[in-house]
C-alpha cells in the first residue's frame, strides 16, 4: 500500500447510530428516548477503550442538536451535524478529564454553563476519562449536574466506572459498552479493507482480531499497520514475518512435535522462530496463549472468540492426548517462564528447556488419580480378582499394527516369564463372575471390531461420557477372555485412566452399539519406548514441577515402589514405559 491515507479508525467512525458496531443495547435504548423526547441532563457511558463510547457521545450530540432534529437519525447535513463529526462545534465542548483534573478547569466549566449555546438548541459537554477528575473538581462539578440550566446536557465517558464517584453516578444516565465480538470486528476489518481495494486473508483479520482483543479502535490500527505493509494483500504469513510473532500454528506444530518425542525437529522449529526474528518474550507468549485456548477448548468452550482461535486451527490430536490438568501444567509453566524471562540468562536456553520437558506431559498422572489406582490394585490383590495373564488370545487386529504386534510378541515373552500380569481392573466377584459367564456363553461367537467404536462413542456422548467417547478410539486391541469377556487393552496411560473410570458406562455403551449384553474389562498394557531417554526427560520434569512429582522406576521393584510412594503420600508418575510389566532382559 503505497501513499497515506486516512487512520481507519476515523476513517470508519460511525457517522450514524446504525453504524455503530456492537453496542445495540446502548444505541437502541438511546434512539428511543431521543424519538421519545425523554433527555437527561447528564450521561455516563462506561467500558473498555476503543468501543465507541466517544463515538457514542458524539453521535449523541449530533442527535440532540441536529437542525432537523432531535432525532434518532440526524441529517449529516446541517451545519451543527458537520461541525460535530470534526469536532468544531462551539456549543459541543470535549473535554479530557485526564489532562483537565484541577478543580479550576471544573469552575471555568460552572461559570461557562450560564451561557446558553450559541447556534444550537443544547450546550454539551463531553468530559472522557472523567475517572480522573480529583475529588475536588468531582464536587464542583456535582452541583453543577445538579441543577443544570435547561440547554446543558452532560456526557461522560470511562473505562473505570469504580473511580467514578458514586454520587455523580446516581445523577446520571448510564450505559455500559461492551467488548466487541470478534466476529463484528472482524466484519468491520472486511469492509476497511474492501474500502481500500486490499484483499485480506480471512486467518489474517482473524488474527488482527484477536490481538485486538475486543477493541474495534485498536483494531483498526492495527489493521492500519498491518495495510502499510502489505501491499495489496494481507496475509497471514505477511504478519508473521513483518511483526515477527509466532502464531498460534507454529506453536501447535511445536508442541506436536515435542509430544511426539521428536525433540530435534522441536529445536529446530524453535530455532527457526528465533531465526525469524521472534523474540523469546513473544515465543512464551504465544506459547501460554496456545495453552490458554487448549485449556478453554477442553474445558468445552467454542466460540472462536473467547477461545482466541478458530475451531479449525485446535490441533486435535494434542487436545485429545492431554488432560486439562496436563494443559493446566503446560500454561503454569509458560506463565512462570514469562514472569522469569527477565532474570534468564538466555531466555532462549529456557525455551528450548521448557518444550524438551513437555514431552514427558503426557504421562503427568495427578497424585490423587495414582492414589485410586493403588487403592484399586490393593483391593485386588487382597481379593484374589487381579487378572491373570496368560498368552494372548487372538486378537483383533487395529489399523496401527505394528507396534502392537511387537508388543504383543514382548507380551508373549515375558508371560511366559512371569505368568501374573496384575490388571488395575478390579473384576467382579468370583461369584458374581460365575453368574455373568453363564450368560456370556449365549454370545459366544459375538466379536467386537473397530468399526463399532463409533456407535459406542455415541452412546458414551448420550451419556454425558464425553471423554470416555473421543478416547475409544485409543483402544489398541480387543480380546476376549475364557469367560466370555471382552478385553479391551489400552496401551496410552492416559486413555487408559479416562476410559477406567467409566468403564461400567462403556460396557452399557457397548451393549447398547451391538444391540447384544456384553461384558467388558479394560487392561492396561504397555508399549515399547526407550526408557532411558524418557528417564532423562523426567528427570527434567521432575525438576521443571518443582520436585512435586515422582517416576516411578523401573524393572522388577516396580510395583512395589508404586505403592511406596502412595504409602508415602508422594504423588507419582506413570508413562508409557511404567506399564506393569518388566523389561524381559532385565530379568535375571
Ligand atoms: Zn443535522
Amino acid at each position: 500500500m503505497a501513499g497515506a491515507y486516512e487512520v481507519t479508525a476515523t476513517r470508519k467512525r460511525p457517522q450514524d447510530f446504525d453504524k455503530l458496531v456492537g453496542q445495540d443495547f446502548v444505541v437502541s435504548t438511546l434512539e428511543n428516548a431521543i424519538k421519545e423526547g425523554r433527555i437527561a441532563h447528564a450521561y455516563l457511558f462506561s467500558g473498555p477503550r476503543g468501543v465507541g463510547k466517544t463515538s457514542s457521545a458524539r453521535l449523541l450530540a449530533k442527535a440532540l442538536n441536529c437542525e432537523k432534529g432531535p432525532t434518532p437519525h440526524p441529517c449529516g447535513e446541517c451545519d451543527s451535524c458537520k461541525a460535530i463529526a470534526i469536532g468544531q462545534d462551539v456549543d459541543v465542548i470535549e473535554i479530557d478529564g485526564a489532562s483537565n483534573t484541577s478543580v479550576n478547569d471544573i469552575r471555568a466549566i460552572k461559570e461557562e454553563v450560564m451561557y446558553p449555546p450559541q447556534s444550537s438548541r443544547y450546550k454539551i459537554y463531553i468530559i472522557d476519562e472523567v475517572h480522573m477528575l480529583s475529588t475536588s473538581a468531582f464536587n464542583a462539578l456535582l452541583k453543577t449536574i445538579e441543577e443544570p440550566p435547561e440547554y446543558i446536557i452532560f456526557i461522560f465517558a470511562t473505562t473505570e466506572l469504580q473511580k467514578v464517584p458514586a454520587t455523580i453516578r446516581s445523577r446520571c444516565q448510564q450505559f455500559r459498552f461492551h467488548l466487541i465480538s470478534q466476529e463484528e470486528i472482524m466484519k468491520c476489518l472486511r469492509s476497511a479493507a474492501e474500502d481500500l481495494g486490499i484483499e485480506a486473508d480471512e486467518d489474517a483479520l482473524f488474527w488482527i482480531a484477536r490481538e485486538s482483543t475486543g477493541s474495534m479502535r485498536d483494531a483498526y490500527t492495527l489493521f492500519d499497520q498491518v495495510a502499510a505493509f502489505s501491499g495489496k494483500h494481507i496475509t497471514l504469513s505477511g504478519i508473521r514475518e513483518k511483526l515477527s510473532i509466532a502464531g498460534f500454528g507454529a506453536i501447535s506444530n511445536i508442541v506436536e512435535k515435542t509430544l511426539q518425542g521428536k525433540s530435534e525437529e522441536t529445536l529446530s522449529a524453535i530455532a527457526k522462530l528465533f531465526e525469524d526474528g521472534v523474540s523469546a518474550d513473544q515465543i512464551v507468549k504465544d506459547s501460554a496463549e496456545f495453552f490458554r485456548t487448549l485449556l478453554l477448548y477442553s474445558a468445552g468452550i467454542r466460540r472462536p472468540e473467547i477461545l482466541g482461535a478458530a475451531l479449525s486451527d485446535i490441533p486435535e490430536n494434542i487436545t485429545s492426548l492431554l488432560t486439562r490438568e496436563q494443559i493446566e501444567a503446560a500454561l503454569k509453566a509458560f506463565l512462570d517462564l514469562y514472569r522469569d524471562l527477565r532474570y534468564s540468562l538466555s531466555p532462549r536456553y529456557e525455551i528450548e528447556l521448557l518444550f524438551t520437558r513437555l514431552s514427558a506431559l503426557p504421562g503427568l498422572v495427578s497424585k490423587e488419580e495414582i492414589v485410586r489406582r493403588m487403592e484399586e490394585l490393593k483391593k485386588g490383590v487382597v481379593s484374589g480378582s487381579v487378572v491373570v495373564k496368560t498368552a494372548p488370545l487372538p486378537s483383533i487386529p487395529m489399523e496401527k499394527k505394528t507396534p502392537i504386534a511387537k508388543a504383543d510378541e514382548k507380551q508373549r515373552e515375558i508371560a511366559d516369564q512371569q505368568p501374573i500380569n496384575v490388571s488395575i481392573a478390579p473384576s467382579a466377584p468370583p461369584a458374581e463372575a460365575e453368574e455373568e459367564n453363564e450368560e456370556e456363553e449365549a454370545n459366544g461367537d459375538l466379536t467386537i471390531t473397530p468399526d463399532v467404536f463409533p456407535s459406542i462413542a455415541e452412546a458414551l456422548r448420550k451419556m454425558g461420557k464425553i471423554s470416555s467417547a473421543r478416547y475409544i478410539t485409543s483402544i489398541d486391541r480387543i480380546e476376549k477372555d475364557d469367560n466370555g469377556f471382552f478385553i479391551f487393552i489400552i496401551s496410552k496411560p492416559l486413555a487408559f485412566n479416562t476410559l477406567k473410570n467409566d468403564e461400567k458406562s462403556i460396557e452399557k455403551a457397548t451393549a447398547s452399539a451391538l444391540e447384544e449384553e456384553v461384558h467388558i474389562k479394560l487392561r492396561f498394557e504397555e508399549k515399547e519406548k526407550d526408557e532411558e531417554v524418557f528417564s532423562e526427560q523426567m528427570k527434567a520434569l521432575r525438576a521443571f514441577f518443582g520436585g512435586n512429582l515422582s517416576h516411578t522406576k523401573k524393572k522388577e521393584t516396580k510395583k512395589e515402589e508404586e505403592i511406596n510412594h502412595v504409602t508415602d503420600n508422594e504423588p507419582v508418575r506413570i508413562d508409557e514405559n511404567d506399564g506393569l510389566a518388566p523389561e524381559p532382559d532385565e530379568e535375571d
